[in-house]
């Protein structure tokens, strides 16, 4: 008998070689009918897993993240095998588990059509309900090219695999096998609600100089309830797209001149600066110092912050006088060597340095998206520098910075705890000293949170923020990392109160990650409507004929002198269109001016959120805006 620690605390004893699925039948039924996976000692295992020895297990459903995976992955598989019984012939490459659902890529002579969509749809049911039991098998790297002999893109994997010298592993499901590691469910029955919601054109591995490929994306649920709950979400985030709001507001463009290089025009930047004005006033308030590090590098730097070593299949290198130089990824090297341009003395500290830092990383073409994933953003840096009596403190800090944040722009948020891996640098015990401090921390400010064990990085253990948008989706942004290595890399010091030499522990941390990138959430956060602070243009002007363009100059020139953003609609169109394209443009306020408002001096106010306003005299007008942006009102 072995002993089984379950997530509840208690514990259960169970003959050894017991799988995981029999365990979640010992717990109840009701479990095991809902089980799609374990988590045996933190691994995510496949519900076949046998268990050898004494462990923890948790039973993971389709609740869970995890759970989740399993059960889009198997999904992945269903679709590869309606694919293989209605398209003979078609190579497989690979299906893996995403957010929100799970792709597979195909070779294809023709890309899928909606109709065919439709008819793959119809088939993975029809296994569905055939309750296929799916089977792990392994093969030696010869057999498993036998095996997939007539599947080159499967070859390559194997060769991949069998490089490592590993075993390869099957799944096998009826008619359809398939080259993975799993875990899968066991059978096709509970991939029964299930949608395909798109087929597009994506390279093998995401490189453009590769086979060009059909994805086909697509999502599936326990429930049919569920789905359409999920497919609903769907539709509106496609309404919220900021790629497309971006076009349609003209505040950003990506061209093929500049992949993963976002251009930002006049409006997104007026966004843009004003996030960024937004972020130096409080940084400024919260005890911040600003700096600004260069964005090209020595190689001789990069080795010795580590990057060169593991990160350089990420970075862009150049060549300056025959020396290697890398463009930044991240900013913290910089950083250090600010550090080090002086001496310091424990009264320096805590010390707060933010850089507003333009870093490049290489992503797969395949990967980029808008301004989500790109390969150049603005990092909100900026790393703390304190002794370690200061570390709770500094991070509580932080963390109410962000709070602030957050909430202004109506994010609720959940915070994660990362800690110590497996691969890690420093002793047990200054780990533990650091993680106490920031579960104190969060404790002294009554924050909940969820642990991920052991998923810190190696240099020490963080906290992310994911916040929750309007439509309930989640995004991390915000990190706040503490550092026990990198100061030791670069020998940083400050004299102590003893006198002595010491080395201070330092934090990284972003409040936004990257301001592009929170930008596109912001779009999609909004759809586009931002708040009067934030908007590009926040009033339009718009007089009813020609006869008033000199009283809507006037007034477009006295509300801009009160620093408030206005346009002037002067076209020779009609009224309903000019209006509804301010409405289109989801600007705050618009104004419409003719002969009444001219002869009384006052303007008619139209408002996006809360409809017609009537007349208002100027002043007062001005005087509501200004105050809307003042408090950085939502509406
Ligand atoms: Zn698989
Ligand atoms: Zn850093």
């Amino acid at each position: 008998m072995i002993d089984v620690k379950l997530k509840d605390g208690s514990s259960l004893q169970v003959e050894q070689g017991s799988t995981v699925a029999e365990v979640a039948k010992q717990i109840s039924m009701g479990l095991y009918r809902n089980a799609v996976g374990g988590l045996v000692d933190g691994e995510v295992a496949d519900l076949r897993q046998p268990l050898e020895r004494d462990c923890s297990l948790e039973i993971l459903t389709f609740e869970d993240a995890a759970g989740k995976r399993v059960f889009w992955h198997t999904a992945s598989h269903v679709l590869a095998q309606a694919v293989q019984h209605l398209f003979p012939g078609v190579k497989f490459a690979i299906g893996p588990a995403i957010d929100g659902g799970f792709y597979y890529d195909f070779d294809v002579e023709k890309p899928f059509t909606t109709e065919d969509l439709e008819k793959i749809e119809a088939e993975m049911k029809k296994i569905a309900k055939e309750a296929l039991p799916l089977e792990r098998f392994e093969l030696d790297p010869a057999e498993a090219k036998e095996l997939m002999a007539d599947q080159p893109y499967k070859l390559e994997l194997i060769e991949e695999h069998a490089g490592k010298g590993e075993k390869i592993s099957f799944f096998k499901q009826g008619d359809f096998t398939d080259l993975c590691a799993g875990p899968h469910l066991l059978d096709t029955s509970k991939v029964k609600a299930v949608k395909l919601t798109s087929a597009t054109g994506a390279y093998w591995r995401g490189d453009s100089d590769k086979a060009m490929l059909c994805r086909v994306y697509g999502t599936a649920f326990p429930k049919a309830s569920l789905l359409e709950e999920h497919l609903a979400l769907l539709e509106e985030a496609k309404k919220r797209d900021h790629r497309k709001l971006g076009k349609e507001l003209e505040l950003f463009t990506l061209l093929d001149e500049g992949p993963g290089f976002p251009f930002f025009l006049p409006k997104g930047m007026v966004l843009k600066n004003t996030l960024i004005d937004y972020w130096r006033e409080i940084h400024h308030k919260a005890g911040y110092q600003e700096i600004s590090t260069p964005i090209i590098l020595s190689r001789t730097l990069w080795e010795r912050s580590g990057h060169w070593g593991h990160y350089k299949d990420n970075m862009y290198t150049t060549v300056i006088d025959e020396q290697d130089f890398a463009i930044k990824p991240m900013n913290c090297p910089g950083g250090m060597l600010v550090y080090k341009t002086q001496p310091h003395s424990y009264r320096d500290l805590p010390m707060r340095v933010g850089e507003l830092g333009l870093v490049h990383r290489h992503e797969l073409s395949g990967a980029l998206h808008g301004l989500m994933r790109v390969r150049c953003f603005t990092q909100d840096d900026a790393h703390i520098f304190m002794t370690s009596e200061q570390i709770k403190d500094e991070i509580k800090g932080v963390i109410r910075l962000i709070d602030e944040v957050y909430s202004l722009f109506g994010f609720p948020y959940k915070i994660e705890l990362s800690t110590m891996p497996e691969d890690h640098m420093g002793s047990d015990e200054d780990w533990e000293r650091a993680t106490n401090g920031l579960k104190e921390a969060m404790e002294e400010l009554g924050r909940e949170y969820t642990i991920n064990e052991g998923d810190g990085a190696f240099y020490g253990p963080k906290l992310d923020f994911h916040l929750v948008d309007a439509i309930g989706r989640t995004w991390q942004c915000g990190t706040i990392q503490l550092d026990m290595q990198m100061p030791e890399r670069f020998e940083l010091e400050y004299t102590g109160e003893d006198g002595q030499k010491h080395r201070p522990v330092m934090i990284h941390r972003v409040v936004f990650g990257s301001i592009e990138r929170f930008i596109g959430i912001l779009i999609e956060h909004f759809a586009g409507a931002f708040p009067t602070w934030l908007a590009p243009v926040q009033v339009k002007i718009v007089p009813i004929s020609e006869k008033f363009h000199d009283y809507a100059q006037q007034l477009q020139q006295q509300l801009d002198s009160q620093g408030i953003r206005v346009e002037g609609d002067y076209r020779a169109e009609k009224m309903g269109y000019k209006i509804r394209e301010a409405q289109l443009q989801k600007i705050p306020y618009m104004l419409v001016v003719g002969e009444k408002e001219q002869s009384e001096g006052n303007v008619s106010v139209r408002s996006r959120s809360e409809g017609d306003l009537g007349a208002m005299s100027v002043e007062a007008f001005t005087d509501m805006v200004r105050a809307k942006i003042a408090t950085k009102e939502r509406d």
